[in-house]
């Protein structure tokens, strides 16, 4: 049996260089010559994971299958090769630290001292070896987070150091991402900081097999040459990523750059077909040539920064691309709609997704955002936090509840109508203790979900502590307000939808995770598609 091959992506001089669309694009080019690909994240904090993290912090937190707390990168593994992604692909130096003391306390050292290398670094080798547990993949990627210098990111150096000799060099090969400046004064693109990134590497014994330089502007192939001399890399490894109007074109990049080629070459592998991209192509034209433009109004809190709700903003792309439709989504921060503005910011759209959260701040805004579009018959789709509002609004502005709430934002209600779940109520440690990961969920037959997923078994992954309060169902459920989707062994309401509405779902897990390029969500797909009739009839 061939032997599985490794590559290690490590960035240099900035971060914030885009290592997962990198690793993601060329994992993407394997995949597509017949070959099994996982990519794996190492994340140089000391978090155990990025679940307490806040979204300003560190973007969106994705919730994989088996319900870990991961980085965003993993989202866009999952998009790109659409192959499911697990608490394995993603490692925080948090993680390794609490293993290592554990098996201290264990004593499973006994004797000895307990230092970083060896001990961190053999922790971060048996996590990237993991992977290779069940010989399932030819190629894993490992990314190092962070950048080559930090201070944090030392240890992940020094393990994949180690690595790359005990595996043999024909086994394992690095990538270096870099950036190239352009200096405007001097119309120059530099190449200085790269040297030293690459210079750095080499100080702690590993030489890039490859630099993959960020740009603004096309690389000569002097400058090319440059680099190969003086980084010590081949010349055809020498690979320019000019930045482009969208992630999903960066595998073309990449193509066109022949980066697959040289790690096919340096590795030594045989592709097991010609590459074949007819599918992401066949994506790129729809998403690139809509026939016409629609706008959604997106309902958060932490709305100005795009990595918020980045699987959401991915599933518009990849829904919007089966629909031939161009959507500018209108991000509305949900403190600011207010009694006076609500009309003016929602008038225009043609759907609105509220979305997850957690807390009590703009918690109003949101539920004024849902009365208007419940009342103007305008497409809604609320996740998680989104769909619980829904039931607020319905509870207190149809049923007559006053003062319905969730028990998140103020016990003070007779109504408790969001309560929190009996599994939760003796938890007190925060971290990675939600309902968390995929859980089945059944449809009522012939309910709108029902015809949209097309069966009644569904899983859906989750990341919640709050629940429908089933006291309530006899209140609030009825042929009008139902619940379409329920979990078969606890009754957990995860799916609400109105019926005198053109669309107008709520569902308690988040669908947004496993909307990937190859399988768009059926729920952003019928969601747009009802925003798209919308916005014929305006
Ligand atoms: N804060 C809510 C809960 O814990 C919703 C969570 C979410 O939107 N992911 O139930």
């Amino acid at each position: 049996m061939s032997k599985t091959k490794f590559i290690f992506v490590t960035g240099g001089v900035t971060s914030s260089l885009g290592k997962g669309i990198i690793a993601a694009s060329l994992a993407k080019l394997l995949q597509s010559q017949n070959f099994r690909v996982t990519i794996q994240k190492l994340d140089p904090y000391l978090n155990v994971d990025p679940g307490t993290l806040n979204p300003y912090e560190h973007g969106e937190c994705y919730v994989t299958d088996d319900g870990a707390e991961t980085d965003l990168d993993l989202g866009h593994y999952e998009r790109f090769l659409n192959v499911r992604t697990s608490q394995a692909n993603n490692v925080t130096t948090g993680r390794i630290y609490q293993s290592v003391i554990d098996k201290e306390r264990k004593g499973e050292f006994l004797g000895k001292t307990v230092q970083v290398v060896p001990h961190i670094t053999n922790e971060i080798k048996n996590r990237i070896l993991l992977l290779d547990k069940n010989k399932e993949y030819d190629i894993i990627i490992t990314e190092i987070g962070g950048t080559v210098g930090d201070i944090e990111s030392l240890p992940y150096i020094e393990a994949v150091r180690q690595l790359i000799y005990e595996l043999g060099e024909s086994n394992a090969m690095t990538i270096h991402l870099t950036l190239i400046p352009y200096l405007s004064a001097a119309a120059e693109l530099k190449t200085k900081p790269t040297q030293h990134s690459v210079k750095t590497l080499m100080e702690s014994g590993i030489k890039a097999d490859v630099l993959v330089c960020r740009t603004e502007h096309e690389l000569s192939e002097e400058l090319r040459k440059k680099m190969a001399l003086f980084c010590n890399v081949k010349y055809e490894a020498v690979i320019q990523s000019i930045d482009v109007n969208t992630i999903y074109d960066v595998p073309l990049k990449m193509l066109e750059e022949g980066l697959d080629k040289v790690v096919i070459d340096r590795l030594d592998l045989n592709p097991k077909q010609k590459i074949d991209l007819t599918q992401w192509n066949e994506f790129l034209t729809k998403y690139k040539n809509p026939k016409s433009k629609i706008k959604i109004g997106l309902v958060g809190k932490y709305v100005e920064l795009q990595d918020s709700y980045k699987s959401i903003l991915e599933a518009f792309i990849h829904s919007g691309a089966v629909n031939e439709v161009d959507i500018e989504v209108v991000s509305l921060h949900s403190e600011h709609i207010s009694k006076k503005n609500y009309k003016t910011l929602l008038d225009g759209l043609h759907g609105l997704l509220v979305a997850p959260g957690f807390g009590e701040r703009g918690i109003e805004g949101k539920i004024r955002a849902v009365e208007y579009v419940r009342k103007n018959k305008i497409p809604f789709f609320g996740i998680c936090l989104g769909m619980q509002m829904a039931v607020i609004e319905y509870s207190r502005n149809i049923l007559g509840l006053v003062g319905a709430n969730s028990t998140e934002i103020t016990d003070d209600t007779k109504y408790p109508v969001i309560d929190l779940m009996e599994s939760q109520k003796k938890i007190k440690i925060k971290g990675g203790t939600m309902r968390l990961g995929s859980w089945e969920c059944s449809l009522t037959e012939n309910s709108l979900v029902h015809n949209i997923y097309g069966k009644t078994i569904i899983n859906e992954r989750h990341r919640h502590r709050y629940e429908f309060n089933n006291k309530f169902s006899k209140n609030i459920f009825s042929p009008a307000f139902r619940a379409s989707g329920v979990n078969p062994e606890t009754g957990l309401i995860e799916i609400i939808e109105l019926k005198d509405h053109p669309w107008f779902i709520g569902v308690q897990f988040h669908p947004e995770y496993k909307s990937t390029v190859s399988e768009p969500h059926p729920l952003f797909v019928s969601f747009v598609k009802a925003a798209h009739y919308y916005s014929k009839l305006k």
